[in-house]
């Protein structure tokens, strides 16, 4: 029997890509979901189709910037299925630019979303996971958290940040023996609508002019899927998932 079926796994950022995606490979191993993001349509529609395909899934409008909203969206998953097992926190944002065009207010809403709504993530379930002595907090930070370049640092600073609490947090966990998993998945360039925030056109123009080409949502749900499936006492930390001809 599939070590996914009957989890209950939150999943912010489900509304597109790479949450989209997972939201599909995991139910489609069993798990029961609670979806969440901003954009109630998407959501709504995503969840129908699990539905209609025999799949378990219910969604929470939820803006991860908000501890308020994200202790609600626990709430909900507790509410609705008694427990949580696995908590992805997948929401994010990239509008990169160069940091002399002083482009603040999206400095401002990568780390809101990026950085605090991860943490906000782990308070909302840490306390009933600690409970439960097990569970499984899974952060996206990306190959921008090993990295920077020019036109990256903001983004690259919120996901360095991502991989250095989640491995601060593992270690607090393991020291205090509560069988919490940690992972990090750190993905390369993926087909999403990630690059739609970019209003720097120096950036833009840069990315026009790539000839990567980049792997799919399917790719890095496969990956959550792996860290999710394992048995309780092996835990997968950290994994980077690029496209092979990324450099
Ligand atoms: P998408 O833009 O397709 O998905 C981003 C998701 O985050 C959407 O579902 C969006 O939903 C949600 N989101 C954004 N802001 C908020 C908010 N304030 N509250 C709740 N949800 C929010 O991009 P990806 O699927 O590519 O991104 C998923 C993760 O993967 C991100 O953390 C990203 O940094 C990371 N990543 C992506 C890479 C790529 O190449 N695509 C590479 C490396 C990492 P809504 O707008 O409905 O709220």
């Amino acid at each position: 029997m599939s070590n996914v079926k009957d989890k209950v796994v939150i999943l912010t950022g489900a509304s597109s890509g790479i949450g989209e995606g997972t939201a599909q490979e995991l139910v489609e191993q069993g798990a029961k979901l609670v979806l969440a993001a901003r954009r109630e349509d998407r959501l709504k529609e995503l969840t129908s189709t699990i539905k209609e395909n025999g799949g378990d899934a219910i969604y929470k409008v939820t803006d991860v910037t908000s501890r308020e909203q994200m202790e609600e969206l626990a709430k909900t998953a507790l509410d609705h299925y008694g427990k949580i097992d696995v908590l992805v926190n997948n929401a994010g944002l990239m509008p990169l630019s160069f940091m002399n065009k002083l482009k603040v207010d999206e400095w401002d809403k990568m780390i809101d979303v990026n950085i605090k709504g991860v943490l906000y993530g782990v308070a909302a379930v840490l306390p009933s996971m600690r409970e439960k002595q097990a569970g499984q907090i899974i952060n996206i930070s990306s190959v921008a958290g090993h990295t920077v370049g020019p036109g990256m640092s903001v983004y690259s600073g919120t996901k360095h940040a991502v991989r250095v609490i989640t491995e601060g947090l593992r270690q607090e966990e393991a020291l205090a023996k509560s069988n919490i998993r940690t992972t990090i998945i750190s993905p390369g360039m993926v087909e999403t609508e990630l690059p739609n925030t970019i209003t720097d056109d120096d950036v833009l123009q840069g990315l026009d002019t790539s000839e990567l080409t980049p792997i799919q949502p399917k790719d890095i749900a496969s990956t959550i899927r792996y860290a999710i499936e394992q048995p309780e006492e092996v835990s997968i930390n950290e994994i980077l998932v690029r496209p092979t001809s990324q450099q």
